[in-house]
């Protein structure tokens, strides 16, 4: 079980555009479950899901064996740096390791970049950044900072997919965080569009007020829970619940991105009983480590809200199994490994964010495998934490994130058995620092297909990029 059987039939000569594929494996990931079946590709897209016996003569098949066919997963919380800070990643290098773990779409926070993406001549300079670079398909947030409300209408008709702001310094002095009075005037410009304002939230108070008081006892910044308890659970519970109100007073939807504290979860049980269009995300990193488990020193943990503590992490397991948690991101979001400060190990001065960018699925499977998930549920709850629920939110339903008709042909072929270590080897983004090196991990991705063309295999990547970008119409 799980090692492809691969019997394409003879290719007749036609170029491929005009030739229906199909692709089969006795588990596909469909709208009805997990089950032996056959997709017939078109022009790029899924025309049909059939019995897996039921293969047109003329189609050129392509047989899986065992393997799981699953969406292509979309990846709605990627930072890919480019145009501006490309040596801490780009698009060539984040593209080819989301396609190599199987990712196909990937949303592009406005931060990084330089330009930040806060209106359009930005974004334009993000599009002529990427041409020729990306391996799966793309998409940009736009950005809300202080000031920039009449850009967004511009930027919603250039075709962002929504837009990000923070409530607490990002980091970026170019990319400053929105108060109240900010984000009121945002979401006055946002109602009505169907767009959604992500928010990072956590609120400067107490994180301010914690720093203050470690800096007065002379914590030691090396230790890992100097720096989580520099960043306390309420700052991100007040934030919540200042978006969540204003999402309700505007009725305009707020996504709130990585979500660390269990704290909050009663706050978003509550907005759904009134009908508050607020979704939530969380983290695999929140998912898969611990603060108790991370070294001190060990710099490349560290992200913003922090990795909490087992029980925080089992409680956020509890409410996506319940879907109270919609979705499942990565916030890949390197830096050159200097700004890490491996050497001296100061949580306070390296810079937060974490680099997975390909390691999300197997990571996910061997985590919901150990919960003693079956196969077919776990498959069909990735996909929908990291393929449906993503895709929802970048106003992609129906063009990605499942494999239906009329989809884009974009699909992930995964062993679930593999079993193997992450090495340097494994990473294809631009710098090999990842708190994932050494995992022991089960499931590989063998394969990955954009729109009907393979674009990695076990032997590589294909011979060019052919990603694109996914304009909002
Ligand atoms: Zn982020």
């Amino acid at each position: 079980m799980g090692v492809a059987n691969l019997l394409s039939t003879s290719f007749n000569g036609e170029s491929r555009n005009s030739m229906a594929q199909a692709f089969r494996s006795t588990r596909v990931l469909t709208p009805g479950g997990l089950v032996p079946a056959t997709l017939l590709v078109e022009q790029e897209r899924i025309a049909e899901v059939r019995l897996w016996n039921d293969v047109p003569a003329a189609a050129l098949l392509r047989d899986f064996g065992d393997c799981v066919l699953l969406p292509g997963l979309v990846d709605s919380h990627v930072h890919i740096n480019e145009p501006g800070r490309t040596e801490w990643e780009g698009f060539w290098t984040a593209t080819r390791a989301a396609a190599s773990g199987g990712v196909t779409t990937l949303v592009d926070m406005p931060l990084n970049c330089v330009p930040e993406t806060t209106n359009v001549e930005a974004l334009e300079a993000k599009r002529a950044a990427a041409q020729g670079k990306a391996w799966v398909d793309w998409a940009a947030w736009g950005g809300v900072v202080p000031g920039n409300a009449s850009s967004l209408p511009a930027l919603a008709e250039a075709g962002v997919p929504g837009f990000k702001c923070f409530l607490i310094h990002s980091g970026i002095d170019g990319f400053q965080a929105v108060n109240e009075a900010d984000l009121r005037l945002a979401l006055a410009r946002l109602r009505g569009t169907g767009l959604p304002l992500l928010a990072h939230a956590e609120i400067a108070g107490p994180v301010n007020a914690a720093t203050e008081a470690l800096h007065t006892v002379g914590a030691d910044w090396r230790k890992y829970s100097t720096y989580l308890a520099s960043r306390p659970d309420a700052a991100e519970v007040d934030a919540i619940a200042l978006l969540i109100r204003l999402a309700e007073e505007f009725q305009t939807p707020i996504h709130i991105v990585h979500l660390a504290t269990a704290q909050a979860l009663p706050l978003f049980a509550k907005a759904r009983e009134r009908g508050v269009p607020v979704t939530v995300e969380t983290c695999v990193q929140y998912l898969w480590f611990a603060a108790e488990e991370i070294p001190d020193g060990a710099t490349e943990f560290k992200c913003a809200p922090p990795i909490r503590g087992p029980a925080n992490r089992e409680a956020l397991w509890a409410a996506l199994e319940t879907g109270l948690i919609d979705m499942v991101t990565t916030d890949h979001s390197p830096c050159p490994p200097a700004m890490k400060r491996r050497e001296e190990g100061r949580w306070d001065l390296a810079w937060g964010g974490i680099a997975s960018l390909g390691l999300a699925l197997p990571v996910m499977w061997t985590a919901i495998a150990r919960r003693g998930c079956s196969p077919a549920a776990g498959i069909e709850r990735l996909a929908a934490w990291m393929a449906a629920g993503p895709a929802r939110l970048a106003g992609l339903a129906g063009r990605k994130g499942a494999l239906a008709p009329g989809a884009d042909a974009d699909f992930a072929v995964f062993d679930p058995d593999a079993a193997w270590t992450v090495a340097p080897e494994h990473l294809h983004f631009r710098h090999k620092l990842s708190p994932y090196l050494g995992a022991k991990l089960r499931g590989r991705v063998l394969e990955t297909w954009l729109r009907g063309s393979q674009v990695f295999s076990a032997n590589g990547f294909a011979d060019s990029p052919r990603g694109r970008e996914l304009v909002r119409r």
